[in-house]
């Protein structure tokens, strides 16, 4: 009988889990060590896309309806604009394999991937410049963005308005568990706290937590994203007349508009270096900026001279396949494990509560495609999975 349940970690993954254990009569301890959406969480940038676009890996597409459904209900009940459907325009180079094998995985689910011919798509959006470099573009509708660290802390005021206990504490790391049961976590700045069962959503720390269970299967990545000054009164580039764009080049560059009038934002999803989430300097670097900025007048000219007028760096906490973690420890059956959202995690909050919710109250299995187990070590010391 699980009636107590203490939730560590109160990003995405953690809030929506401990919001929805809440919501089937659970008494939930959600415990974080700086805050939902902190400067340093995973999920603590402006904003973050919501996309059913994933190729072959189509248990993504449909988890993401489901979130969009999640995240719908949540705004219409809790009237909190979180969510915004500006759709989703992918531009291809020369390598369009993943907007064609996405298209076919989307149209065996029934969701809506459109092709768009180059002059559709500089008719519907002048700002961009469809030059040579863009060889296919499809347009996603059913998709947009998410307003990240404002989401974490709306969730988390829900959780405490629907009777939830929430407590600002770090728990002690590392924490080695031999066998099983767990029935209580030391604090950082001392005393105990016990539950019949336990969730672990601590992002990039998950590692530090558990330097056996996961240790390197999940790395911090740095991650910068740079926001460029619009021009006065222009409302092009800004939500509703921007879309979100995701540019498939040689390297994968996107941006979302909106961001609460930060600016127009621009980021690179490739792999940054490996950097300690607590400790590590958030300064963007000065070759980064120069790559944002020569990459914008070839596809936004008349943003060329934009002044940089914000920056943020993040870490992506990934996994060595992207695929997610959500498991039991294998040393105690009452200990949850759930992160390496590896640079997609943040829009399937809805989806892991849910998930998390019916595997400790239920004994439901998450998918093996999540499982720890799934890696082998490999002989430079760091893990691949066992299948791709
Ligand atoms: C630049 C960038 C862009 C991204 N873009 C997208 C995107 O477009 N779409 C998308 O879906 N996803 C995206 N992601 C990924 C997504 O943001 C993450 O996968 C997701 O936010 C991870 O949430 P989490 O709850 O697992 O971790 P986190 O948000 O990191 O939360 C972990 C929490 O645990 C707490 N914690 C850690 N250790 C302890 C401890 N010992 N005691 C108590 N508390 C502790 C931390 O304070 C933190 O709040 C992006 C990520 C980055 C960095």
């Amino acid at each position: 009988m699980t009636a107590t349940v203490a939730v560590i970690g109160a990003g995405a993954f953690g809030g929506w889990t401990a919001l929805e254990l809440r919501r089937r009569g659970v008494d939930v301890t959600l415990i974080d060590a700086w805050g939902p959406g902190n400067v340093r969480a995973s999920s603590g940038g402006e904003t973050r896309v919501i996309r059913a676009t994933y190729g072959t890996r189509s248990i993504y597409s449909r988890m993401t309806m489901r979130a969009l459904e999640r995240w719908r209900a949540y705004d219409a009940g809790a009237r909190s604009g979180l969510l915004r459907e500006t759709g989703v325009l992918w531009m291809f180079g020369s390598d369009a394999g993943f907007g064609r094998t996405s298209a076919d995985a989307m149209h065996a689910l029934g969701i809506p991937l459109e092709p768009l011919t180059p002059s559709d798509a500089a008719r519907r959006f002048p700002q961009i410049a469809f030059d040579d470099t863009i060889r296919s573009i499809l347009w996603e509708p059913r998709a947009g963005y998410l307003f990240a660290r404002r989401a974490c802390a709306d969730v988390v005021a829900r959780f405490i308005a629907e009777g939830g206990e929430y407590r600002q504490a770090a728990i002690r790391s590392p924490l080695r568990i031999a066998s099983g049961p767990l029935r209580e976590v030391d604090l950082e700045e001392g005393g105990t706290i016990g539950a019949d069962a336990f969730v672990f959503a601590c992002g990039p720390w998950l590692g530090r937590l558990f330097p056996d269970a996961v240790g390197s299967r999940v790395t911090a990545t740095r991650q910068e994203v740079y926001y460029f000054g619009t021009p006065a009164g222009d409302a092009r580039f800004h939500d509703p007349e921007m879309p979100v764009w995701i540019d498939c080049g040689e390297r994968v560059l996107y941006g979302i508009p909106g961001n609460a009038h930060r600016g127009f934002k621009i980021a690179d999803d490739t792999s940054g270096p490996e950097m300690d989430p607590t400790w590590s300097a958030r300064d963007a670097t000065p070759s980064g900026i120069a790559a944002a900025r020569a990459f914008l007048p070839r596809r936004f000219p008349q943003l060329a001279d934009a002044p940089l007028v914000g920056s943020e760096v993040c870490q992506y906490e990934a996994t060595p396949d992207s695929h997610l973690i959500v498991d039991r420890h294998p040393a105690a059956a009452n200990v949850w494990i759930a992160g390496g959202g590896s640079g997609h995690g943040f829009k399937m909050g809805p989806v892991i509560g849910e998930l998390l919710a019916s595997c400790v109250l239920d004994g439901a299995s998450p998918d093996p495609q999540f499982g720890l187990d799934r890696f082998r070590a490999t002989p430079a010391g760091g893990w691949a999975p066992k299948w791709s």
